[in-house]
C-alpha cells in the first residue's frame, strides 16, 4: 500500500465535526424494526445505519438472519432518513445482492476475516469498486491476517477502506466477550497511520455497562469512529441482547464523552500527551493482567509441593530464571539492576502466596 493517504479521504469527505457514528441492531428483524431503530437514531451522532442481514453464528440453531428480504428495509430506511447504510458480507453473492439494494458501506465479518479464500472472493466480488469497505479484526489475534485482508482488498482496487477493532477471541473467560487487546489496533495504527479505524465496543463487550469507557479508550487512542448495536428494545433483540443499547443511551454517551479535536500547537501537545497515556495505561494493565496470571501458577507449585513435602524456596531454579530475564532484559534495553529489582519483588509475592498455601495446611491440623 503505497499511498495510504487514499485510505482517509472518504472519511475526510464525510465532513463529520465528531467522529464517525455507525448505530443500529446486531440484526435486522423486520421491517418495523429496522425503520423505527433508524427514526430514532435521527436525532443522535450516528450517520451511518448498521443491521446484519446475513448473520454468521458460531453454532448453528441460534437466529442466522432474515436474509435479502432485510436489504429492502435498510432502502427504505436510508429513503425516509438520510443515513447511509452498512451491513456484513461473506461471500460474493452478499456482495452483488447487497449493491443491487444500494448498501452504502459493506463491512468484512471477524469470522470472513480468518480466511483469505473468503477475503480474496469478496474482494474479487468488489474489484474496483467506490464503495467502503470495512475490514474487522480477525476472531484470533493475528496482526498479519487482518493487514492481509487489507491488502487483499486494496490490490483489488478497492480503495476507500477502513478498519474495525472488535476485540479477539480467548478460550478462558474475561470481563469481556473479546479481548480487546488494544497493542494489536495501535501496532496497525502505528503502520498504517491514514487507515481510518473505528471501534465495535458491542462485541469486545458482550455487555452494555463497560461500553462507555472503550468508546473513551478509543476515542482518546485516536480512532476515528465507533460501531456501537443499537436497538429500541436490547433485552429482546433476537441476537446479542446483552451488548446493545438503545437510541438514546447511544445519544446521551456521544454527549459525555469526550472528544479531543487536534488543533493548535498547546492543544496538540496535550492530544499526543493523552494519547501517550493511553497507550501505557493499556500498557500497565497488561502487566498487572500477566503478574496475576504469574502467581496464579505460583499458587498451583505451591500446591504441588504441599502435598509432595518439598520445600518452598528451590536456590537452582531461582538463579536459572534471574539469569535467563538478565539476558532477555538486555535484548529489551533494560539494565540488569532493573531486571534484579523487578524479579527479586516478584519472586517474594510469589513465595508469600506459596507460604500462605502451605500455612494453610499446617492450620487444618
Ligand atoms: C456483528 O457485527 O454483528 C458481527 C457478527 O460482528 P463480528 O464479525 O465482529 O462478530
Ligand atoms: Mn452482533
Amino acid at each position: 500500500m503505497e499511498n495510504t493517504k487514499e485510505l482517509r479521504n472518504w472519511l475526510e469527505a464525510m465532513k463529520l465535526s465528531h467522529p464517525l457514528v455507525i448505530a443500529g441492531p446486531c440484526s435486522a428483524e423486520t421491517e418495523e424494526q429496522v425503520l423505527k431503530i433508524a427514526h430514532e437514531l435521527k436525532n443522535t451522532d450516528a450517520t451511518v445505519l448498521r443491521a446484519g442481514i446475513w448473520k454468521p453464528r458460531t453454532r448453528p440453531g441460534n437466529f442466522e438472519g432474515v436474509g435479502a428480504l432485510g436489504l429492502k428495509w435498510l432502502q427504505k430506511a436510508k429513503e425516509e432518513t438520510g443515513m447511509l447504510t452498512t451491513t456484513e458480507v461473506a461471500n460474493a453473492h452478499h456482495v452483488d445482492l447487497a449493491l443491487q439494494h444500494d448498501v452504502d458501506i459493506l463491512w468484512v465479518g471477524a469470522r470472513s476475516t480468518v480466511s483469505p479464500f473468503i477475503v480474496q472472493e469478496i474482494a474479487d466480488a468488489l474489484k474496483g469498486t467506490n464503495k467502503i469497505v470495512l475490514i474487522k479484526n480477525p476472531v484470533n489475534p493475528d496482526l498479519s491476517l487482518w493487514l492481509g485482508a487489507v491488502e487483499r482488498f486494496y490490490s483489488a482496487n478497492v480503495k476507500n477502506l477502513g478498519v474495525i477493532h472488535r476485540g479477539f477471541s480467548t478460550y478462558e473467560k474475561t470481563k469481556y466477550r473479546n479481548n480487546p487487546e488494544w497493542q494489536i489496533a495501535i501496532d496497525l495504527q502505528h503502520k498504517f497511520p491514514d487507515l481510518p479505524l473505528i471501534l465495535d465496543p458491542s462485541h469486545i463487550a458482550g455487555r452494555r455497562d463497560i461500553i462507555f469507557d472503550l468508546c473513551q479508550t478509543a476515542l482518546d487512542l485516536n480512532y476515528d469512529g465507533l460501531m456501537v448495536e443499537t436497538h429500541y428494545d436490547p433485552d429482546n433483540a433476537w441476537s446479542d441482547a446483552a451488548q446493545q443499547i438503545t437510541p438514546a443511551t447511544l445519544k446521551q454517551m456521544t454527549i459525555d464523552l469526550k472528544i479531543r479535536k487536534e488543533e493548535g500547537d498547546a492543544v496538540e501537545f496535550k492530544n499526543k500527551l493523552a494519547t501517550l497515556r493511553t497507550k501505557i495505561d493499556v500498557i500497565d494493565n497488561q502487566l498487572i493482567e500477566m503478574l496475576g496470571k504469574r502467581m496464579k501458577i505460583a499458587d498451583a507449585i505451591g500446591e504441588l509441593k504441599r502435598k509432595n513435602n518439598v520445600a518452598i524456596l528451590q536456590s537452582k531454579r531461582w538463579n536459572e530464571i534471574l539469569g535467563k530475564m538478565i539476558l532477555e532484559g538486555e535484548e529489551h534495553n533494560l539494565s540488569e539492576e532493573f531486571i534484579l529489582r523487578i524479579y527479586k519483588a516478584i519472586h517474594q509475592e510469589s513465595i508469600n502466596h506459596q507460604n500462605k498455601i502451605v500455612s494453610q495446611e499446617k492450620s487444618l491440623h
